[in-house]
């Protein structure tokens, strides 16, 4: 009998914890999990679900705007109420917490609801209670971050967005990265009139440039204000009377100030002091290719230890480690090349690959082959939403180095591309592909020549 109470003791019950746990269970360890706050972690709660469902509902008002160019038309007012979405959207997340819990308990995970902080390498305190375990996996994801300025505390994190009493008449959203060009996008889809503050010269840093510049113009055209190379230097009063100075001089007059300015590892009170576990200045924990931190017997993966912070590369590192410390038959290791992402704005992004700045840097021979166009959709709504498509190809070997698009529901064409890269794919084979007509996505397979 082995001395500890677990074989894996998980802290955190989010997207990696609990895919770690459940299949470490399966494979017949003996397994225990703590969880503070929600059963699903930040995707579930706090993320990418409950996001998703508001971007549905930020696109309901354009999409009935489109339906007049078809014939459709409404009698009465148009009305959105907050409440109610946010409500249902509430419901469901309570369905999915309960499927999570239900998920690990039949697994035959024990579930310890608490917090939980180090006492020594194979000891944990979970409020009040002792319980020691061979191995511990640290999945405790990432946390908002809001920089320092006077006033920073009246600004609001993605986490209270979700369950907003109203919805303010205007906002301003600070930041740069993909959360806060969603967040702008949803906000102004929901009919807040809505400002996006960024200090660098252009958002989404990291994505091919064309993309952003083209990104740019589509999110101005559904009435994002874009105020580039600014900050926010103090913010006064009371929501919904907030005064937003910033860094140009300008005030903005505003309801509500959303801080989308990153999120650091979520390792507060956790009790790492004197374990001996090795971070990165940011306090991201560093681990091997094991995902072993410099204390053997203690794991982490996920948000905490920085990287790609996606959900699908978090389950991927679950997958692997409960395999990997459990399983007979060893696993194959997470794969970190052409991961594909999205960013849902509007029109979302998708992109699996290289962008065609790191693949000049890469390669001599780069072809470029694009093309932007009105969607058919539109050409009878009236909308003047535009498409890019882009791919990226190694001209010697004729291999696809990289695919990035900007259109509705670039999302679910880009991840079937990201398969036949990840298939070593060439461009003659998508050429060779027969396109399904009509739609946007048959562009990758017939654009003919590269850009000169
Ligand atoms: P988490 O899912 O954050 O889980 C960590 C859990 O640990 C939490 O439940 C926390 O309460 C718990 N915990 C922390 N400390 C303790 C403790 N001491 N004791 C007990 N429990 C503790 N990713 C995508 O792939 N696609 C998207 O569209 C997407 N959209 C996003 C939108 C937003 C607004 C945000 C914030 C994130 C989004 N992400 C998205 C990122 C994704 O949510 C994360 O990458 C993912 O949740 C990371 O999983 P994790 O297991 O590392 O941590």
């Amino acid at each position: 009998m082995s001395q500890f109470n677990y074989d894996l003791f998980v802290i955190g019950a989010g997207s990696g914890g609990v895919r770690l746990a459940r299949m470490s269970a399966g494979y017949g360890a003996r397994v225990g999990i703590a969880e503070d706050r929600f059963m699903g972690g930040t995707c579930v709660n706090v993320g990418c679900v409950p996001k998703k469902l508001f971007v549905y509902a930020s696109h309901v008002r354009e999409d009935i705007d489109d339906g007049a160019g078809f014939g459709w038309g409404l009698n009465g007012d148009l009305k959105f109420d907050w409440q109610t979405l946010r409500d249902n959207k509430n419901t469901e997340i309570s369905r999915l917490n309960g499927i999570y819990e239900s998920l690990l308990a039949n697994a035959g995970v024990t579930i310890h609801s608490g917090r939980a902080r180090f006492i020594d390498r194979h000891t944990l305190d979970i409020d009040g209670e002792l319980i020691t375990a061979e191995r511990i996996a640290i999945a405790t994801g990432s946390w908002p971050f809001v920089p320092d300025f006077p006033g920073n505390e009246k600004a609001i994190s993605s986490n209270e967005l979700f369950y907003l009493d109203s919805l303010p008449e205007t906002a301003v959203v600070l930041g740069g990265g993909y959360i806060a060009v969603e967040m702008a996008g949803i906000l102004a889809g929901l009919g807040v009139k809505t400002c996006l503050v960024y200090r660098g010269a252009l958002f989404l840093r990291g994505f091919d440039q064309e993309i952003r510049d083209f990104v740019k113009t589509e999110v101005e055209k559904k009435g994002v204000e874009l105020l580039f190379n600014d900050n926010i230097q103090s913010i006064e009063g009371d929501a919904p009377n907030l005064r937003v100075s910033l860094k140009s001089g300008n005030v903005l007059e505003t309801g509500m100030v959303l801080a989308a300015t990153g999120r650091r590892p979520h390792i507060h009170d956790l009790g790492l002091e004197g374990l001996g576990i090795n971070t990165r200045e940011n306090g991201e924990l560093i681990v091997n290719e094991l995902y072993q931190t410099s204390v053997d017997n203690i794991f982490a993966l996920g948000d905490v230890t920085g990287g790609m912070q996606l959900t699908p590369v978090a389950l991927a590192e679950g997958s692997f480690l409960s395999a990997h410390l459990y399983c007979d038959v060893k696993p194959t290791p997470v794969d970190y090349q052409n991961i594909p992402t999205a960013v849902f704005c509007q029109p979302n992004i998708a992109t699996v690959g290289l962008t065609e700045e790191q693949a000049r840097e890469r390669y001599d021979n780069v072809q470029v082959f694009a093309s932007e166009f009105r969607p058919l959709k539109h050409t009878l709504s009236g909308s003047n939403e535009r498409t890019l498509m882009k791919l990226l190809v190694e001209g010697d070997s004729d291999r696809i180095l990289g695919a990035h698009m900007v259109g509705a529901e670039a999302g679910e064409i880009i991840q079937g591309i990201a398969v036949a890269i990840r298939a070593g794919a060439t461009k003659t084979d998508f050429d060779t592909t027969i396109g399904i007509h009509p739609t946007a996505a048959e562009e990758f397979v017939t654009m003919r020549q590269p850009r000169a």
